[in-house]
């Protein structure tokens, strides 16, 4: 191709190790998928928690910038044995820290070939079977949450991303429909939106709206003592204000609690008061999969948008979020992308970009697709109720021990427990069962008093796990003097 002059440049630059031969080129994924298997199969005794601190962590994987490449299964295999020791087993059956899934063995390994394939999962043109893989996934979801047929769903990295994409359609249609195009001009000028959030929202519902613009404008909606936003006081809220354009943020699944606000009367309100109705239900939302639990979420169906997360309940890996819009015309508007180069498109088939804030981005959605094929609907069901259950198999067997208090109405997959009348005492208690390393639980601040919070989000735990950890626990109690 060059002249003899640039030729010798190349030669002279020419690696110093040989390439691996062609047939011997991915033999690292072979590498990957055994090393995967021996972590993932591996002893469930080893301890929940990393076992390397970071100083440790960084003696081992700290190292200068290589001058030359390495061999690809030599570089697979040292970055598993050097990173094992600093992993917490948090997709495992007795990590209860947070709200944080496992993820069923399909997902796992549509992920990869997901990796593998490569695709530009933002549009039809760079990749149209996993497009269309993404539209039947988004076609599943909308099924199983029991939202309309026609929303518009967006493949995301996460709930935070759902929550301010949703509310980024929201932003466009109540200035839409108080005459103001918001993607044109911005909002210099605009009329003033209104932000009602109950008390309990979660950081992530701040956080998009202070990335859209509406940072200050939030009103706060006092809750009850499970942390719903009370409607009573919804009520009063928006009684007060003028009803120009406005904006609810209810949730499914409070953090803490996992108490549903009360959407039926919530929703209601917001009809009256045209005001959008958004919900958060980053893990609660699936409870509407569940035919025992599916009436916590009656009413949310009439919302205009809703936030949920694949990465948590249903079992995927990270990332994976999901944004619905009722108005799929409007999330379109708040979220489309068009570029000279992007190749024009029917306007009823959109792109995946134009679903999204990302322009190029992985298909994640069809790690939900392979998931709901591995669980089918009463898997899925049979996997939020087994969660429940253990979540309340925890909370008796903790409630029958002396001194422990459960603090919270155990509605769905999280217990709040407390330790005497003492933040000190329930903070060295959840210290303890942490070093001890059979499960693994954080502590949180509820209503201004410290509690031990148990999250059950992961296919993997059974009865057994959770009476192991109740023991841990009731041992942990007793060693701290409690
Ligand atoms: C976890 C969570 C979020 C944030 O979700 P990410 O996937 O971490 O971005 C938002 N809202 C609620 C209620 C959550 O539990």
């Amino acid at each position: 191709m060059g002249s003899d002059e640039t030729s010798t440049v190349a030669d002279r630059s020419a690696p110093t190790r040989a390439a691996p031969a062609p047939d011997r080129r991915y033999d690292c994924l072979d590498d990957a998928a055994r090393l995967a298997r021996r972590y993932l199969d591996g002893p469930g005794d080893r301890p929940v928690t990393a076992a390397a601190g970071l100083d440790e962590l960084r003696a081992v994987l700290a190292r200068p910038l290589p001058d030359e490449g390495e061999d690809p299964s030599a570089v697979v295999e040292s970055l598993a044995r050097d990173v094992e020791p600093g992993l917490v087993a948090s997709g495992g059956p007795r990590y209860f820290g947070f709200v944080i899934g496992g993820a069923v063995p399909t997902a796992v390994a549509a992920d990869w070939l997901v990796s593998a394939w490569d695709q530009n999962g933002g549009g039809f043109v760079a990749s149209p079977a996993l497009s269309v893989v993404e539209e039947v996934a988004a076609a599943w979801v909308r099924e199983l949450l029991g939202v309309p047929a026609s929303s518009g769903v967006g493949f995301v990295t996460g709930c935070q991303m759902a929550n301010f994409t949703c509310l980024a359609a929201a932003r466009h249609a109540v200035l839409r429909d108080a005459g103001w195009d918001v993607e044109a001009h911005g909002l210099h000028g605009a009329p003033r939106i209104r932000v009602l959030t109950g008390e309990y929202a979660h950081v992530t519902i701040g956080v998009a709206c202070r990335l859209l613009g509406l940072g200050q404008l939030v009103d706060v909606v006092p809750a009850d003592n499970q942390g719903r936003m009370r409607a009573d006081a919804l009520s009063e809220a928006l009684a007060d204000g003028a009803d120009g354009p406005t904006i609810v943020c209810a949730q499914a699944g409070e953090i803490n609690t996992g108490a549903f606000d009360p959407f039926l009367d919530i929703a209601r309100l917001c009809r009256d008061h045209r005001a959008w109705l958004h919900i958060d239900g980053a893990f609660g939302l699936w409870a509407a999969a569940s035919q025992r639990r599916h009436t916590l979420v009656a009413g949310a169906e009439q919302a205009n948008s809703w936030a949920t997360d694949g990465h948590k309940w249903l079992n995927v890996p990270y990332d994976c979020g999901i944004a619905i819009v009722a108005d799929a015309q409007a999330h379109l508007a708040a979220m489309t992308s068009t570029s000279a180069y992007v190749p024009a498109h029917a306007a009823d088939v959109p792109y995946g970009l134009d679903w999204t804030p990302e322009f190029s981005r992985r298909a994640r959605g069809v790690t939900v697709f392979a998931a709901l094929r591995q669980l089918g609907r009463h898997g899925l069901a049979d996997l939020i109720d087994r969660c429940c259950d253990h979540a309340g198999l925890i909370a008796r067997r903790l409630a029958a021990e002396p001194g422990l208090e459960i603090v919270n109405d155990v509605v769905l997959n999280q217990v709040l427990v407390r330790f005497g009348d003492d933040d000190a005492l329930t903070d060295a208690v959840i210290e303890r069962v942490q070093r001890d390393g059979v499960c693994w639980l954080a502590g949180s601040t509820f209503r201004g008093r410290r509690v031990m919070r148990i999250s059950v989000v992961g296919w993997q735990t059974t009865p057994a796990d959770a009476h192991r950890s109740a023991d841990a626990i009731i041992t942990a109690v007793r060693a701290a003097g409690g």
